[in-house]
């Protein structure tokens, strides 16, 4: 992941739907919670999600991949 002031300079070269989307998914805490039971269903069904979700593409470009628990 990007420092902030790196990630605001980033963000000012993509469009307002990923914009809208990183922001999201920046601050979505779903697949970080689900990623604390990665044997559960919940579990295994976010990490497939994370495989299409626009969220998460979005989020990639601007920041870098999400963090999550592990
Ligand atoms: S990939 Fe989707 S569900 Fe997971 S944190 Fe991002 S927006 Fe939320």
């Amino acid at each position: 992941m990007t420092d902030t002031n790196d990630s605001g300079q980033r963000k000012g070269e993509f469009g307002i739907i990923t914009k809208l989307l990183g922001g999201f998914c920046h601050n979505c805490g779903i697949c970080p919670y689900a990623d604390k039971r990665p044997n559960s269903a919940f579990g295994k069904l976010m990490r497939w999600h994370r495989t299409w979700c626009p969220g998460q593409a979005a989020h990639t470009k601007i920041y870098g991949e999400k963090p999550l628990s592990r």
